[in-house]
């Protein structure tokens, strides 16, 4: 029963178990598939004076983790934060796909987002893996070069992988996970770094050839901040026994941001006109409570701005559940909300897939109350964003690498893009 109720509000698209009818509760995941069945009519928005039907979102919003281990990768997470749960735990992004274009550190962790493809066997399991370097100047100038180039950018600070597996695979079991401590992934990862905890450690310490690194920066910094000693114990213990392996030390060993799980619910559930469901609204509304203050502040900062039309819509949306961090929608009929009329793309400006030359379309863009929840301050040289728009091959091919580079639009607040 438990078990059941973390599964089902985990961002799960289409599930592994065939769930029947969703129950006509506000806070159940779309696990019918797709996001345009299951009980997503119940929820439609029936604004009068809404030209074309518009596609239900899913919203994103993050949760304490409830126990330990409910974020492995067996169990197909959504989450963000903490380090990666590599759906395909051996063939990792390689080359330059982890660093930083612009400062060449490795990218940091952002968020993943379990979202299968019902009609697509090659899709049966299917993440999408979001990450970021955590310079601001380096946003800044991926923001500012993603107009110069209008077929892809190869130069990026924000970079976001699918990866995707038929059921069955080398990894995992091809009947769903229990959600008991029988689950188990079929085969272990790749040993990752021992600093970042996120990238393929290929690099290994010379002096105790046990600390593996994902680069010589990650490898400068973890012996800076303390390698360099427990460098000299690994090699005497493992002189003294080879048996008795000490670890290296916990993974990872640098900061990354703060660990979520990826909670949904419709947006529909959060409909001000459907208010007959009061009770369990409140319900809802009552577990994310913190950054209405932000919305505030939002609204103070850019009462001023001529873009104000586009900024009064995205604000009424983003009030009906102002603690999302992510939307979500795959449909056909499904567009970005975006904060600001000007810094959006024109279709020309969105590349083809680089794999099968198909065309991209819109699927999620994150929020900035992410960076509430990263604890990100708001300082001048802060991360932050307007939105960020990721937009996917529309059929989600199957060519290539096991991370197929998707790509994402930067939009930035106008006091970000004119700081000097
Ligand atoms: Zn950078
Ligand atoms: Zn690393
Ligand atoms: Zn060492
Ligand atoms: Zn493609």
């Amino acid at each position: 029963m438990e078990s059941n109720a973390d599964k089902l509000r985990t961002l799960t698209i289409t599930s592994l178990d065939e769930e029947d009818d969703e129950p006509e509760l506000p806070h159940r995941s779309p696990s019918g598939g797709g996001g345009g069945d299951g009980g997503s009519a119940d929820y439609e928005d029936e604004d009068e004076d809404d030209e074309e039907e518009e596609a239900e979102v899913t919203l994103g919003f993050l949760e304490k983790p409830k126990r330990e281990g409910l974020l492995l990768r067996h169990l197909f997470p959504s989450k963000a934060g903490g380090i990666p749960a590599w759906l395909d735990p051996v063939n990792f992004p390689s080359g330059n796909s982890s660093f930083c274009g612009f400062c060449g550190e490795p990218l940091q962790f952002v968020l993943q987002i379990y979202a299968p493809i019902e009609d697509n066997a090659v899709a049966f399991h299917r993440t999408l893996f979001m990450f970021m370097c955590p310079s601001m100047a380096c946003l800044l100038r991926d923001q500012h070069n993603q107009w110069k180039h209008r077929q892809g950018n190869p130069c990026r600070s924000v970079k976001v992988f699918r990866c995707q597996l038929p059921r069955c695979n080398a990894f995992y079991s091809s009947e769903p996970p229990k959600h008991n401590d029988s689950d188990r992934p079929l085969c272990p990862g790749a040993p990752v770094c021992h600093w970042c905890g996120t990238w393929k450690g290929d690099k290994i310490c010379g002096s105790c050839k046990k600390a593996r690194y994902c680069s010589e920066k990650h490898q400068a910094q973890h012996w800076r901040s303390g390698h360099k000693n427990d460098c000299l114990q690994l090699i005497s213990s493992s002189e003294a026994s080879s048996s008795a392996q000490p670890t290296v030390g916990k993974v990872p060993a640098s900061k990354s941001w703060p660990e979520y799980e990826i909670a949904i619910d419709y947006e529909g559930a959060f409909d001000s006109d459907s208010c007959d469901e009061g009770s369990s609204k409140s319900l809802v509304m009552q577990r994310h409570s913190k950054p209405d203050d932000m919305m505030q502040s939002w609204m103070d900062q850019f009462e001023a701005d001529a873009d104000n039309k586009c900024w009064a819509s995205f604000q009424e949306r983003v009030s009906r559940a102002p603690q999302q961090v992510l939307r979500y929608c795959r449909e056909s009929n499904a567009k970005p909300l975006w904060a600001l009329s000007s810094g959006f793309p024109s279709n020309a400006d969105i590349p083809s897939c680089s794999y099968c030359k198909g065309p991209l379309c819109y699927e999620f863009q994150i929020m900035p109350q992410l960076l509430y929840y990263f604890g990100v301050k708001n300082e001048p040289d802060s991360l932050d964003w307007a939105t960020i728009v990721v937009y996917t091959c529309q059929g989600s091919c199957n060519q290539n690498v096991s991370y197929k580079e998707e790509f994402a639009w930067v939009q930035l607040y106008p006091t970000t893009t004119t700081k000097p």
